[in-house]
């Protein structure tokens, strides 16, 4: 694709990024096939190929976004279905960032979205704050219900019915492993994950000790930053992204570190992505060697090896339909390895169909386009149902409340199984 930038506007490093992914487009239009929103929408402008012409045109001109523009932007999920798909391998992701980010700079949203946008802001990635909001939502629901914005109604559909006490094993310390040490890894334990579902770690902790690993839980360590990056909030994401570099880096420079495990894969594509969003600050080399260390907990596992055929005595037959999450298989390209140490503990696993498919999480995105995300939702539950499953599996919570919104079949992590398979207890979403 042919780009005008001048050169002023190239010696801006972000711009001239999105020049480089711009010119790496050469609109094909295969991606569109792909991406949900488009599938749904049927707009041009609603597809990747459509939206990287708005941005192009928004950012070449250098002019504040457009409502036309914001919308289409905003309706971005950014599952990155369209990366896996784009044969010339346009980085939509970094391009879709940059957009979000210029639109928050220059765009000034009508009263209620921007009100909406700074209480998930300021609330979602501090867990304390997120279980008080759960409460309040819980004990103001009838009230709340009056409220004609859909978007309210959809958080108000999306409040748990129960919250699980703080577990106190997400706080900072270390896990001694139960035999011999074999690795040192840091675990990062999320933080609207904490406030829902406090099983994903503490059954990630009891799998690694038992595989031999020390499990680390850094000091001052937080949100990823991905929630607020998502919605352009730059200053924000990168104060939760520096807090952790530096949390990590004092593990490395003391004792050392072989990984940092995540079980939330929304996270870990933010988090290999610290050595890009730091390129051009003083936390550079940190960031980078962070984000070399940065790995799914399902990556983990197959670099550690599980015990083959454990489940049959307890899980035998237990057929698992695995959702594969949109930052797990686009994000970061990890496919085959949760499914494939799933099958070797016993488990039989199937997928649905059309499983390059967002269910419609996306971050905040069920919050802020609750529309489009019942849609993907349905669609998701009915080709998950269509399988027959026992237990649906994934690995990330925003996937887990997603789904488990809409259907009757328990949704669990995907490491819940794997501990319940190799000596752990029984996932309590399988009771
Ligand atoms: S598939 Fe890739 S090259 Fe083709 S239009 Fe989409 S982003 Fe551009
Ligand atoms: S990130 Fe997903 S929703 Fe956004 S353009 Fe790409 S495929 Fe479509």
């Amino acid at each position: 694709m042919q780009t005008f930038f001048t050169d002023e506007q190239l010696k801006v490093p972000a711009l001239a990024r999105s020049n480089e992914i711009l010119r790496s487009c050469v609109h094909c239009g295969f991606c569109t096939a792909t991406c949900p929103t488009y599938q749904v929408l049927g707009d041009e402008l609603d597809s990747p190929r459509g939206r990287i012409y708005l941005i192009k045109e928004m950012l070449e001109s250098g002019r504040a976004a457009d409502e036309r523009t914001v919308k289409h932007l905003d309706r971005c999920l950014s599952c990155l279905s369209c990366m896996t798909t784009c044969p010339s391998g346009v980085h939509y992701m970094h391009l879709i960032d940059h957009a979000r980010a210029h639109v928050e700079a220059t765009y000034k949203r009508p009263f209620t979205d921007r009100a909406l946008r700074f209480v998930l802001a300021k609330v979602l990635p501090y867990p304390m704050r997120f279980r008080l909001a759960i409460l309040l939502a819980k004990a103001g629901r009838p009230f709340a219900r009056l409220i004609p914005d859909a978007r309210v109604q959809a958080m108000l559909d999306m409040v748990p019915k129960q919250v699980p006490p703080v577990s106190r094993n997400d706080d900072p310390q270390s896990f001694a492993p139960v035999g011999a040490r074999k690795m040192r890894v840091a675990l990062m334990t999320g933080c609207a994950q904490k406030a829902l579902n406090t099983d994903i770690n503490d059954a990630t902790i009891r799998l690694l000790r038992r595989l031999g690993c020390e499990v680390v839980v850094p000091k001052g360590m937080g949100c990823c930053g991905a929630l607020t990056h998502h919605m352009g909030r730059e200053a924000e994401a990168h104060g939760f992204a520096a807090a952790n570099i530096r949390a990590f880096m004092a593990e490395v420079k003391g004792e050392g570190l072989d990984a940092i495990v995540i079980n939330t894969s929304g996270c870990g594509t933010t988090v290999k992505d610290y050595g890009h969003m730091f390129r051009t600050e003083a936390l550079a080399e940190e960031a980078k060697l962070v984000a070399g260390l940065a790995c799914d907990i399902s990556e983990l596992l197959v670099r550690i090896g599980l015990p083959e055929g454990a489940a049959p005595v307890r899980a035998g037959g237990m057929r698992v339909a695995y959702h594969a999450a949109c930052s797990l298989q686009h994000g970061q390209q990890v496919k085959s390895a949760p499914k494939d140490l799933l099958k070797r503990v016993g488990f039989e696993v199937v997928e649905p169909a059309d499983s390059h498919l967002c269910c419609g999480s996306a971050g905040t995105y069920n919050l802020l386009q609750p529309e489009i995300s019942r849609e993907l939702k349905a669609r998701k539950v009915r080709t998950l149902e269509a399988k027959g499953p026992d237990v649906i599996a994934a690995g990330n919570i925003g996937c887990m409340m997603q789904i488990g919104s809409g259907t009757g079949v328990p949704v669990v992590h995907t490491v819940e199984l794997l501990d319940w398979a190799t000596g752990g207890p029984v996932p309590a979403a399988l009771g």
